[in-house]
């Protein structure tokens, strides 16, 4: 039977704390990789998966990391490598929403989403790629959303940034190819998590009606995928898009 194993593997997980991150946090941790979880304001969620990473006998760093941010992500970046002696995964899952219509969506409200959700990734993955590629070795994988292929009403800055999230993966494959370091997209639709548990009954069942096998989906369907992804099993699989949507895209 083909099994994931990441064993003596060190990754970063980028909102890690709670959520799909932490869902893909511990799944690494499971196949035996070292994890630093990036989180931005919630050290009591963040510590809370450190710990159950630890329980599984990997080490683990809880990291406040502000990925907006070019002089904390080098930083951050610096301290993770020193302390765990090597990065060979990057998983960029750390992502905000502020929805509004366009005509009432403010320049604010804009710049935050794309800064955290666009620039965050590229901040992230520029500053691990130079760890990379001394070891001639990666593996990258942004979390997108099928809205980032689909479009969505009332959420322009968020779609603009996962859509923007699959021309830099493709960018990522295409220019690190050579020094054996792969990028890869998972686009999510709708999973159970706090970015969604907000939104209205009427909307989630909406949602749900729309998904061909009739569920919302969990962070654990999505951090599948993702650990098949990083390991040796996708070591051919480059600037692939792949939706883990139950469906919902279908129509
Ligand atoms: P979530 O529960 O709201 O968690 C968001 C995570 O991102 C938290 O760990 C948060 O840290 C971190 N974060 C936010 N801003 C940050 C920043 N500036 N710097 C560092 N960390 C930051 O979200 P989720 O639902 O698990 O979503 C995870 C990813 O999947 C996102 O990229 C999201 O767009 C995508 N996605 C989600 C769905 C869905 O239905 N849930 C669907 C498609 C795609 P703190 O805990 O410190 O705040």
């Amino acid at each position: 039977m083909l099994k994931i194993d990441l064993s003596g593997k060190k990754a970063i997980v980028t909102g890690g704390s709670r959520g799909i991150g932490k869902s893909i946090a511990l799944s690494l941790a499971e196949a035996g990789a070292d994890i630093a979880v990036i989180y931005a304001h919630n050290a009591d969620k963040a510590m809370q998966t450190k710990t159950e990473i630890e329980k599984l006998g990997r080490k683990a760093l809880a990291v406040k990391c502000d990925i907006r941010k070019e002089n904390e992500v080098e930083n951050s970046v610096a301290n993770i490598y020193i302390e765990l002696g090597k990065i060979d995964i990057l998983i960029n899952n750390a992502g905000v929403t502020k929805d509004g219509l366009i005509m009432r969506m403010s320049e604010e409200d804009w710049d935050m989403v794309l800064d955290a959700n666009l620039k965050g990734t590229f901040l992230m993955t520029k500053h691990t790629l130079k760890y990379m590629l001394k070891d001639k070795s990666g593996r990258i994988v942004n979390i997108g959303s099928i809205v980032g292929i689909n479009g969505n009403a009332g959420q322009a800055n968020y779609v603009a940034s996962k859509a923007g999230l699959i021309g830099l993966t493709k960018a990522i494959a295409i220019e690190y190819g050579s020094r054996n370091i792969t990028a890869n997209l998972v686009a999510p639709g709708f999973i159970s998590t706090d970015m969604t548990k907000n939104l209205i009954d009427r909307i989630k069942e909406a949602f749900i009606n729309r998904v061909s096998i009739k569920r919302a989906g969990t962070p654990d369907d999505v951090a599948s995928i993702v650990s098949f992804l990083v390991s040796p099993l996708a070591s051919y699989i480059t600037g692939q898009v792949i939706v883990v949507d139950g469906g919902l895209s279908l129509g």
